[in-house]
């Protein structure tokens, strides 16, 4: 099947046509134009590479009433990502080859978007035996990024072999910086707002000191860090530093960190509750500065989906976590792009370019982040700029419910996800599966 996107704007420049045939971009410009090809009338839409994220929580194995591969990757695709990263925290723990191996065949039987499986630094992300890392890489899911994530590599021993490890095949360690022994009980950001509503706070510097002690470490062994939702203005001056002393650092910011504030908290419900904390207004200020300069390298969603009765509870037993897939590029167009801060190509470079490379999955037949140039494989999103829509948690395709963006108006809207060619989203609602969706 071949389908010629016509009138569309790549990275938001001139309008051109795209013709997708084979997999691949057959051919762009006014004189694309082929026999039998299915036309799509893209006038006054905008084309970006499909999207790739590095922070993605699918919950299989172990927590399939919250979401599945097959539901999580849906909702991806519904968010205009081609390809997402499966963080480790599952049960059982992604810290062998089987598991990750398992992973990324659900990934490729339900046909949505690639997975890319993330290991375990840790065996049992307990933070205190290396995992199978080698055994992880040279698996079938050729992991190249390690994550303990919903725990920190707090131990600098660990931290420091992890580093040295992966190293052999150019893997990256992408670190969850939360000092533990500083965070013992927190329930959100420490400062105004937890006194005055009697919740146990979470300092800035409990991600800070991680942050500090992991630049110099990989400085130390001259391997590649990523960190993870950055949070605070300081870490984001700490990345900076690191970025100006040339250590190999790269940084991840989450949609809801870039929008929401610890003052949502005074709600008490858990919707906002999320690991690191919504923190202050000067905290997002410094967030959306660090990615419009390039000190924060990309925008992860941390799509975190939890059951009804995960989050139907009081604020101190509800889980950490939140949705992102389906919102994320709306929210950073909304507060990026329609600001004049970014542009659409600045969004390409933050949500797929960048992402593509740090989980160097940039490369080969399967690769993502590619420029939206002829015989790239046709991974392709395409964006209604001046579309303005309501979030509306029942109409998400994940299994799970726990938008922190219910009932709030974004703009720019996610239109239709190719595939290497094939679309899984059309007129922004699924179209089907690569492979016709056995697995669904
Ligand atoms: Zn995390």
């Amino acid at each position: 099947m071949s389908y010629l996107l016509r009138g569309v704007a790549p990275l938001g420049g001139e309008p051109a046509d795209l013709l997708l045939d084979d997999g691949r971009i057959a051919a762009t410009g006014r004189e694309a134009r082929v026999a039998g090809a299915t036309v799509v009338d893209a006038d006054g839409l905008v084309a970006l590479p499909g999207l790739v994220d590095l922070h993605t929580h699918l919950r299989e194995p172990g927590r399939e009433d919250a979401e599945t591969v097959a539901s999580g990757t849906l909702a991806a695709a519904v968010g205009g990502y081609t390809a997402v990263h499966a963080m480790a925290n599952t049960s059982p723990v992604a810290d062998t080859a089987g598991v990750v191996e398992q992973v990324w065949r659900l990934g490729r039987d339900a046909g949505w978007a690639d997975v890319f499986p993330i290991g375990a630094v840790s065996v049992g992300l307990a933070g205190e035996q290396l995992a199978e890392l080698g055994a992880m890489a040279h698996s079938a899911a050729r992991v190249r990024v390690f994550s303990d994530d919903g725990q920190c590599v707090h131990d600098p021993v660990l931290m420091r072999r992890a580093l040295e490890y992966v190293k052999a095949f150019d893997g990256v360690i992408a670190q969850h910086a939360q000092e533990p022994r500083l965070t013992r009980g927190a329930q959100m950001h420490e400062g105004v707002v937890s006194a005055e509503i009697g919740l146990t706070g979470w300092p800035a510097v409990a991600e800070e000191a991680i942050v500090a002690r992991d630049v110099l470490l990989a400085q130390h062994v001259r391997s590649r860090l990523h960190v993870l939702h950055v949070s605070t203005a300081g870490s984001v001056d700490l990345i900076r530093w690191a970025k100006s002393r040339g250590i190999c650092v790269t940084a991840e910011a989450t949609p809801h960190h870039l929008m929401l504030t610890d003052e949502l908290a005074r709600s008490y419900d858990p919707l906002f509750k999320v690991n690191p904390p919504l923190r202050t207004a000067d905290d997002v200020e410094a967030l959306r500065a660090g990615l419009a300069d390039g000190t924060i390298d990309v925008v992860g969603t941390d799509h975190a989906p939890h059951s009804r009765e995960d989050k139907d509870c009081e604020w101190a037993a509800g889980a950490f976590g939140m949705l992102g897939l389906e919102t994320a590029l709306s929210v950073v167009a909304t507060l990026m792009v329609d600001t004049g801060r970014m542009s659409w190509a600045d969004v390409a470079r933050v949500m797929s370019v960048a992402p593509a490379r740090i989980g160097r999955v940039d490369d080969g037949p399967f690769a993502h982040g590619r420029p939206l140039v002829v015989g790239e494989p046709a991974n392709v999103v395409l964006v209604d700029p001046a579309a303005r829509w309501t979030v509306d948690p029942s109409a998400l395709s994940s299994l799970s419910k726990n938008t922190p963006y219910g009932g709030r108006e974004l703009t720019g809207r996610v239109v239709a996800t190719f595939l290497r060619g094939h679309p899984t989203v059309l007129d922004s609602r699924p179209a089907t599966p690569v492979g016709g969706g056995a697995a669904r």
